[in-house]
């Protein structure tokens, strides 16, 4: 093109790679425009209006009434239907959480959509008034955080935990700063967990110094603090060696409910959080194993213990592996049993199913917060 329009018009070479220029950044400044309009209207979006809310309200009524809102974490489409299923037919208040990874994996984007589907799901099922939270778990830096409350999040972590003490505190103070503008919740971490999730890995765990947690809720303003008593991410909790055997089932050692009623006499009221309660029920590790996985020594917290905490000022409790191994145990079990099975629809029904089953049981028979929506 240049050379045409050199012999043609026999001009300079100079003004002819101008010229291209200037169409070139024209054109990249148009469409870079458009991206940003596209951007600010159809991504950039408040929580209120998916019909979602935030945390502060079900804390609230959660921690006087001694029972915890289940957070279960969720990267695919069968996860949030059985997710919104359970919660609906139990009347339960329910936080849909995602991590960095699960974010990256299922687009942030569809992710959006997903949590204001899953509020017309609810609704569909029968629910006119549900409670559906979007949180971001383990969110490790303000800009990610920054990004979540952009595109619908109504509750975000920030997790500095393993940060310096004060690097912390100021971290969690940005984006609370942030997040309350648009009147979305934080949640700050104190101690360090053990285990891995997703991005999030730790050798050992740091309890939570009780002494330290009234001038870190006070000066951070977060509005939930996710505390270190011995729980800890993933399904491999405990080895065999830190357990007690009871009657042939390895006894993991109990969690440090005394840091726990110390913290709640520091901050009467406030919310607390407990990651990583996963209890690895037996039967579903079994049944992996059975049909042809290989999972040893999978160990979680006793779920006598996560209902000890429900009744005191722990109002959210974090379940992720559970769900997994549900999930992993009926696709394992259908497809052994059924080996000429290649529809998805086939195997990913029956772990729905199962998923929906053990969602059930937790809010029921765990966390006691069955028949507590503000508005049935
Ligand atoms: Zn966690």
């Amino acid at each position: 093109m240049q050379i045409n329009i050199k012999k043609r018009h026999g001009g300079s070479k100079f003004f002819t790679l101008h010229s291209s220029l200037f169409t070139f950044f024209r054109i990249f400044a148009v469409e870079n425009f458009k991206y940003h309009i596209y951007k600010f209207k159809i991504v950039m979006v408040n929580y209120k209006d998916l019909g979602l809310v935030n945390t502060r309200e079900m804390f609230k009524r959660a921690v006087a009434g001694g029972y915890a809102i289940p957070a279960f974490n969720f990267n695919t489409m069968e996860q949030m239907q059985a997710i919104v299923m359970a919660a609906v037919e139990t009347k339960s208040p329910v936080i849909m959480q995602v991590s960095k990874g699960a974010r990256n994996y299922a687009n942030a984007t569809i992710l959006r959509y997903m949590a204001e589907g899953a509020v017309a799901y609810a609704k569909e099922l029968g629910c006119e008034h549900p409670e559906i939270v979007l949180h971001l778990d383990h969110g490790d830096s303000f800009e990610l955080c920054k990004d979540c409350i952009d595109m619908g999040f109504s509750s975000v972590m920030i997790d500095g935990s393993h940060l310096p003490y004060e690097e912390n505190i100021a971290l969690a103070k940005k984006v609370v700063d942030y997040a309350h503008q648009f009147d979305v919740t934080v949640e700050a971490e104190l101690g360090v967990l053990a285990g891995v999730e997703d991005e999030v890995s730790a050798a050992e765990s740091h309890y939570t110094k009780p002494e330290e947690v009234i001038d870190f809720s006070t000066r951070t303003g977060c509005d939930s603090l996710a505390i270190s008593i011995g729980t800890s991410h993933g399904a491999h909790k405990f080895t065999p060696e830190q357990c007690t055997l009871v009657n042939g089932v390895l006894v993991p050692p109990p969690l440090a409910f005394d840091i726990l009623h110390e913290i709640e006499k520091k901050l009467p009221g406030f919310p607390i959080v407990l990651h990583g309660s996963s209890s690895v029920p037996m039967d579903e590790v079994n049944t992996i194993n059975q049909f042809g996985g290989h999972l040893e020594a999978a160990i979680g917290i006793p779920e006598e213990q996560l209902r000890e905490a429900s009744k005191s000022a722990v109002c959210k409790i974090n379940i992720d592996s559970d769900s997994r191994l549900a999930m992993t145990a009926a696709i394992r079990k259908h497809l052994a049993e059924h080996p000429g099975d290649f529809d998805p629809r086939q195997y990913l029904k029956p772990a729905r199913e199962n998923m929906k089953k053990m969602y059930i049981h937790k809010i029921v028979n765990v966390l006691g917060s069955d028949g507590k929506l503000g508005q049935c």
